[in-house]
Parts: structure tokens; C-alpha cells; sequence
């Protein structure tokens, strides 16, 4: 791009009130963010789920490690901190794998998997409402990629049977869909998947560490095995950063030698690495202390916010969407709960269609009810006087 059309682009997105600036935001506490002006807010957009970043034993973790702070390479070349391939294997055994690979973020392992086992003659269906990172790991896989309508089994079956295919048909599926929260028909999947010979890849980023009796995910969710693939991320139920891969000792191994976004380029810190792996034992070894609490706070925000007929569809996830349609009146909406002191994010085009634009409300663990309260009160105050 000529840098007088990087302006002008620059000024109709100011234009169109669509430029977006980062804010700084320090989080004093799981649920509570301070700006630089001091400002204090309650916030309902972290994806810090289980309250990990603050957790005691999580920080002590980070803090004991003492041989270095940064890698220093990548894995193949330089090798890496004992904390990975530890870490490695616990996500294995959490997520029932043989194996697991870990990537320097979730959106990199969607790029990693996608790259290395998609190619050529390949075809990926892909669910429309996938995440960014699936989006673009179909663009720089070799494969052809088909679209299928969100969640709608009709339609990929219909993909599967019209698309020609030479080679290896791929399923993929966001696990828990980040911008509705909504479940992806997993039992379903699985037969189609079964009949077409494909590997299904589910994105569970928002699914680990939230869902499933013991918070592995969608499988455990809907109680069945069959996934090939289990993609996810350490910074949201984690506490930390990186992404990882689950599956197959195979595809794990075809990963490490294949994969791109895992070969060139420096793993994340033992730091980091021994953060999350504080974090996943803490929720391996009491579930229910996290989960429950979890759980209990997404049933307490739907409540209140359907009792006073807020638009929100029904669901089991901490990810609650309150329908506004007007791209202006969503953005209008947060800004005002946010002079009041409650972080929610607007969410628009182009994440989404124009006309659906929507609040979205992330509930976690932390939340005590009377924040929730406090958050629901002002929301509705806001949404009704549209
Ligand atoms: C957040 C997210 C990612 C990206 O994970 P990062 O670790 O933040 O890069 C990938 N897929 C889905 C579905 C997500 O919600």
C-alpha cells in the first residue's frame, strides 16, 4: 500500500468511528483493571476465565524460575526450558492424547496445523463463524478451503458430498465459538466425519479450562471421543500465553518437523511455561473449586440479564452475547457502561455481519455477585434506553 492510501484509509475508518486504539489496562486483580488515569473498572471482556493470572501458586511458579528469561531459539535448534516438554505432557493427559505440541500462541497452532497437514488436493470445510487464526491457516495451507453455513450440518454434508477431493478431507471448528458462545455440534461432526473419512480438528480455546465436567473441553462436554485434533490456547482458562496441539504421537511428530509457525520461531519462556503449567495442575487437581465457582457465575449473569428481558440467547458458556444489531448503539452502549465503570466490549463489524453487532460479556470465576449485579444493573439501564 502507497502510504497516501495507508492515510486515507486511516481517516475513513476515523470516518466511520471504526478506528481502534489500544488501552492500556493494568488488572489489579482478576476482575478489577486500572487505566493509566487511575480509573478503576470492573471488567467483563478478560478471557482469564479461572482467575489463574492471580493466582497465588500460579505466580510463585513463574517467579521460581531462575535458569533464565528468555529461550534463547527455537526448540529444534536451541533446544528449551525443561517447563515445555513437562508441560507437553500434561496437556496430553488432560486432553487424553498421546501427545501435544505447544505453539507460541493459539493463533499460531491454528496456522501450525493447518500448514503442515492441509496441503495440496486436500480440502478443508471450514464453519463460517471459525476464528481468525482458522481462517488463516486455511489461506496459508496449500489446501482448498469450503465454507460451510455456522454449525449447520446440512450444509457441510452437502459441502462433503459436492466438493471434489483427491486427497484428505479436514473438519474444522472453533469448540466453543468466541464471539457467541455457543457450542459446536460435536456429536454430529463426529458421524459426518466418520462417514466422509475426514479428521476433525476442534478449537477449544474457549473450551479448556470452561467446559466438560472436569473442564477439558467440547469432548468431554458431550462425553464422546473421535477428535483428531484438539487445538488450544494457554492464555485464556491458562493464566499465560502460547497455544498447544493435542493428538496423535504421529501428528504431534509431523508437527515438530513440519509445522512452520513451530519450527521458525522462538518458544515461549520457561516463565510463561511453568505459569501455565501452575495453572493446569491447580484446575487438575480440584475441578470443582474453579469450575463450580465458574459455572455458578454464568448461570447468575444469564439469570439476571434474561429476567429483565435483555436480548441474549440461552447457553451454557461464560461467553454471554446481548443483541443490539446497530453497530453505533453497540458502541454507544459500552462506552457508556464504561464511563460508569464496567468494561464489556462491543462487538462489530468486521467481526461481525453488519446489522448483529452485539455487546459481549465474558463472566468468570472471579466475579463476585455484587459486581455482577452492579454490571447487569448498568448494562440494562443502558440497553433499554435505545
Ligand atoms: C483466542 C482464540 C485463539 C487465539 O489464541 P491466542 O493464544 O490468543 O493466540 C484461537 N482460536 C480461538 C477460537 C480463540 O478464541
Amino acid at each position: 500500500m502507497k502510504p497516501e492510501n495507508i492515510f486515507s484509509a486511516l481517516s475513513a475508518l476515523r470516518q466511520e468511528g471504526r478506528l481502534r486504539q489500544v488501552q492500556d489496562l493494568r488488572m489489579e486483580t482478576a476482575s478489577l483493571g486500572v487505566d493509566r488515569e487511575g480509573k478503576r473498572y470492573i471488567v467483563f471482556n478478560s478471557n482469564d476465565y479461572l482467575g489463574m493470572t492471580h493466582a497465588k501458586e500460579v505466580q510463585e511458579a513463574a517467579k521460581a524460575v531462575r535458569f533464565g528469561t528468555g529461550s534463547g531459539g527455537a526448540r529444534l535448534t536451541s533446544g528449551a526450558a525443561f517447563e515445555l516438554s513437562n508441560l507437553e505432557k500434561e496437556i496430553a493427559d488432560f486432553k487424553h492424547t498421546e501427545d501435544a505440541v505447544i505453539f507460541n500462541t493459539g493463533y499460531m497452532a491454528n496456522l501450525g496445523v493447518l500448514y503442515a497437514l492441509a496441503g495440496k488436493g486436500d480440502v478443508i470445510f471450514s464453519d463460517e463463524l471459525n476464528h481468525a487464526s482458522i481462517v488463516d491457516g486455511c489461506r496459508i495451507s496449500k489446501a482448498e478451503t469450503a465454507v460451510y453455513r455456522h454449525s449447520d450440518m446440512a450444509d457441510l454434508e452437502r459441502l462433503l458430498q459436492t466438493v471434489p477431493c483427491e486427497g484428505q478431507r479436514f473438519i474444522v471448528t472453533d469448540g466453543v465459538f468466541s464471539m457467541d458462545g455457543d457450542i459446536c455440534p460435536l456429536p454430529a461432526l463426529a458421524v459426518l466425519k466418520k462417514d466422509y473419512g475426514a479428521c476433525l480438528i476442534v478449537d477449544d480455546a474457549h473450551a479448556s479450562g470452561v467446559i466438560g465436567r472436569t473442564g477439558r473441553g467440547t469432548a468431554e462436554y458431550f462425553r464422546m471421543a473421535g477428535v483428531d485434533v484438539q487445538v488450544g490456547t494457554l492464555s485464556k482458562a491458562f493464566g499465560a500465553e502460547g497455544g498447544y496441539i493435542a493428538a496423535s504421537r504421529e501428528i504431534c511428530d509431523y508437527l515438530r518437523n513440519t509445522s512452520r509457525p513451530f519450527i521458525f520461531s522462538t518458544a515461549i519462556s520457561a516463565v510463561t511455561g511453568a505459569a501455565a503449567l501452575a495453572a493446569l495442575r491447580l484446575l487438575k487437581a480440584d475441578p470443582e473449586k474453579y469450575l463450580g465457582r465458574l459455572r455458578e457465575n454464568t448461570a447468575y449473569m444469564r439469570n439476571l440479564l434474561t429476567e429483565t428481558g435483555v436480548g441474549i440467547a440461552a447457553g451454557d458458556t461464560p461467553i454471554i452475547p446481548v443483541a443490539v444489531g446497530d453497530e453505533k448503539e453497540a458502541l454507544a452502549t459500552a462506552e457508556a457502561c464504561r464511563k460508569e465503570g464496567i468494561l464489556l466490549s462491543a462487538i462489530r463489524p468486521p467481526s461481525v455481519p453488519v446489522g448483529t453487532s452485539r455487546i459481549r460479556l465474558t463472566v468468570t470465576a472471579m466475579h463476585t455477585k455484587e459486581e455482577m449485579k452492579k454490571a447487569a444493573a448498568i448494562l440494562i439501564r443502558h440497553w433499554r434506553s435505545k
